[in-house]
């Protein structure tokens, strides 16, 4: 059996409808390197986050930024 879809969520189907619009980000020639950072806290609880570094477009080979896009934009699949 199955589920009816509404006829909202059919137009979103239809239109290509995502959340996320084509950006650096989630681009297949977006490449950056990803640094672990920690910090040592007074109670001695060690806090762990990491920092995205060196954002690159790697057709034109310049630095870019997440938010960013261009025409040669090839969304990531999978
Ligand atoms: S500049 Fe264009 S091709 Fe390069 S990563 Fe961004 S969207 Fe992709």
């Amino acid at each position: 059996m199955t589920k009816k879809q509404s006829p909202q969520a059919l137009a979103k189907l239809e239109q290509g409808f995502r959340k996320t619009p084509d950006s650096c980000e989630n681009c297949k020639h977006f490449s950056k390197r990803v640094e672990e950072k920690s910090y040592k806290s007074w109670n001695g609880r060690v806090m762990h986050w990491t920092v995205d570094k060196s954002l690159r477009c790697n057709v034109g080979d310049f630095a870019t930024l997440k938010r960013a896009t261009c025409n040669k934009h090839e969304l990531v699949t999978a």
